[in-house]
């Protein structure tokens, strides 16, 4: 979810499509109606920084994972024109194939970096840089073998932390900084709250470092919810449910939450969840969810 900070109603969601024939990246408005789309490939998981320095100036950009061509595909966001502009370098090829993945900013050191995840459970910390020539390149900086196939993670860089789903296994949490070593802790197990796979995982941030992670339970279509902060204590889990004509989530998959109000529909911020079962001929699509029914559903009202 791309947050226009100036004009709050003008964000918009960007959205992977990693079907074989046809596939690429989704701009959806924020009523989710079709803004744009780039038939770029078969992309997975897409993550969004603002504040990255190209060329002696400060843009926002969204990173994707791009599965056939194995590498990243990175984008300058135009708040304005609300599309993205292509500003991968060349020759930017990953030597394994990235699944999901995840964008982080090092708020000590101002660099950005990529977590490429993967079905063999191997990730690669990658370093995003300008190459010089107004695009964007990226090296290896360090690599975590988690154990078995993991997709779904988000970094909080506040924090300075990745959390990564191991689908069938656990949450981890790693240090995000290069040097952060291989100690991770287990926020959470495959058999408790979680029901496998574990998918999408995000951030609810508010200030102070308060909010929750949520996790895409995708074996019993849930949403677990956990507090942001250490020790990251289980708080709840909702569904989503049919209401005015909007049919619910199963299969859930991937997930992305804003705290900021982007108003008028979305006061306390929006979730987008990815449905794998819809009543239209058994295609996937997105949900838009305000956090207010959220919340309501946390207290169980
Ligand atoms: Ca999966
Ligand atoms: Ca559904
Ligand atoms: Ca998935």
């Amino acid at each position: 979810i791309y947050v226009n900070m100036k004009v709050p109603s003008k964000s918009f969601v960007i959205a992977t499509n990693k079907s074989r024939v046809g596939g690429g990246l989704h701009l959806y408005d924020l009523q989710g109606k079709e803004l744009d789309y780039l038939a770029d490939g078969r992309m997975n998981n897409v993550d969004v920084r603002y504040g990255f320095l190209l060329g002696g100036n400060k843009i926002d950009i969204a990173v994707a994972t791009h599965r056939s061509q194995k590498r990243l595909a990175i984008y300058k966001i135009d708040p304005n024109s609300q599309r993205l502009i292509n500003i991968t370098a060349e020759g930017l090829t990953l030597d394994f194939s990235p699944y999901g993945g995840c964008l982080y900013h090092s708020l000590q050191t101002d660099k950005f970096y990529f977590f490429a995840t993967s079905k063999s459970g191997i990730i690669q910390q990658l370093e995003l840089f300008d190459n010089g020539h107004e695009k964007v390149s990226a090296t290896i900086v360090r690599t975590l073998e988690i154990g078995s196939q993991c997709e779904g993670c988000v970094a909080d860089d506040e924090a300075g932390s990745v959390f990564i789903g191991e689908e069938d296994v656990a949450i981890w949490k790693y240090k995000a900084d290069p040097l952060g070593g291989d100690s991770r802790e287990k926020i959470d197990g495959v058999g408790n709250n979680l029901v496998a796979d574990i998918e999408g995982l995000t951030l609810y941030q508010k200030d102070g470092g308060k909010g929750y992670l949520i996790a895409s339970s995708q074996g019993n279509n849930t949403y677990v919810v956990y507090d942001r902060q250490p020790p990251h204590s289980y708080t709840g889990t909702f569904y989503i449910v049919p209401k005015g004509g909007v049919e619910g989530t199963e299969q859930t998959d991937g997930i992305s939450v804003v705290s900021q109000s982007l108003l008028p529909h979305f006061p306390k911020g929006l979730l987008v969840v990815h449905d794998n079962r819809t009543s239209k001929g058994g295609g996937s699509n997105f949900k838009f969810v305000s956090w207010v029914q959220v919340e309501k559903g946390l207290k169980g009202k």
